[in-house]
């Protein structure tokens, strides 16, 4: 009912400023900003308003609405196009949970029934690796892994966990999937604006975002890159340059979730090339990618970018499996 109101608010307001806000603008050459008056205020004799709007228009459908409307917010709102145009799409095409497709908020990616199954990696955690430990308590510190054969890459961090089986719900690995295999573009993008809000390294200046490459048969088959759908958004958050022509993947793999544990890093061996080494000199580079799974392959990308003569390599993923 709320957004039925808003909707209906906005509509008339949209109306009502599409026939006067058009012969003002003209007059007045430019107008930087669409002030709405809620309705106690539409009698108000504020005549720079008059002027530029000429509120007259609008008061009259503004009365029409006031017997309508009861609890309308009285607090005010000053809106610019932009918010009219989004409040409509909003409601034409409303904002539903990632992963279970019931209607949300607008400014909401999951559900409340979802919401508590998606869990966000916190410490105590590996300092390289990333590896969330399964006591709950106790510093951050290497874990076993790590301190056997140090990665090439610098850390690794994730949003969230990425859980399978049927045990629980697992919206974010629902979400993922559905983004994935079935193509599914929005799911897409509330993917990468999660990814870009939970972005860990705000503590460091990166040069260039590197998303893991795919294969080309694997790209036609999809139609775009997962993990470059993630840089772009966060590049455009952080302000950092998506190259994602510096690295190739030069040889079609199995996905490494068909794949026993072992089996991943010889899946993945020498399969990504550095296609400009001169580009990668001492840049300080973040790899993206959607999932961590064994780190088999960011290992290997992040192998193939030192070796070309990357000063820094952190990786940063949307989620993580966890054996635990
Ligand atoms: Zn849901
Ligand atoms: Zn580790």
């Amino acid at each position: 009912m709320q957004r039925f109101i808003r909707f209906f608010t906005h509509l008339v307001m949209a109306k009502a400023l599409a026939c006067t806000a058009k012969p003002a603008a003209q007059r007045a050459k430019k107008i930087c900003a669409v002030v709405y008056v809620p309705i106690h205020e539409a009698n108000t004799q504020n005549k720079s308003l008059k002027k530029l709007f000429h509120i007259g228009c609008y008061r009259q459908k503004a009365k029409l609405l006031s017997t309508r409307i009861a609890g309308f917010s009285r607090d005010g709102y000053i809106g610019h196009v932009p918010k009219i145009l989004a409040s409509v799409l909003s409601f034409l095409y409303p904002q539903r949970c990632t992963s279970c497709k019931t209607f949300v908020q607008p400014e909401e990616h999951f559900c409340r029934g979802c919401l508590p199954f998606v869990r966000a990696i916190a410490s105590p955690l590996c300092l390289c690796c990333g590896e969330p430990f399964a006591t709950p308590v106790g510093p951050d510190h290497l874990c076993r892994v790590c301190l056997a054969a140090p990665p090439p890459f610098r850390r690794a961090r994730a949003w969230a966990y990425y859980q399978t089986g049927e045990a629980t719900p697992q919206p974010l690995s629902e979400a993922i999937q559905h983004f994935k295999y079935q193509r599914n573009l929005s799911v897409g993008k509330a993917l990468a604006t999660l990814a870009a809000t939970h972005f860990s390294f705000s503590d460091e200046d990166y040069d260039v975002i590197v998303p893991v490459p795919l294969h080309i048969d694997r790209l036609r088959w999809r139609g775009f890159n997962q993990s470059l759908l993630l840089s772009r958004v966060i590049g455009r958050t952080r302000k950092i340059k998506v190259d994602p022509f510096l690295l190739a993947r030069t040889r079609s793999t199995a996905p490494q979730t068909q794949l026993p544990e072992k089996e991943r890093r010889e899946n993945v061996k020498g399969a990504f090339t550095v296609v400009s080494p001169k580009r990668i000199q001492k840049q300080r580079v973040l790899l993206v990618d959607d999932v961590y799974t064994s780190g088999a392959t960011v290992r290997e990308c992040a192998n193939a970018l030192s070796y070309e003569g990357a000063r820094i390599v952190d990786v940063f993923t949307l989620a993580r499996a966890v054996s635990h």
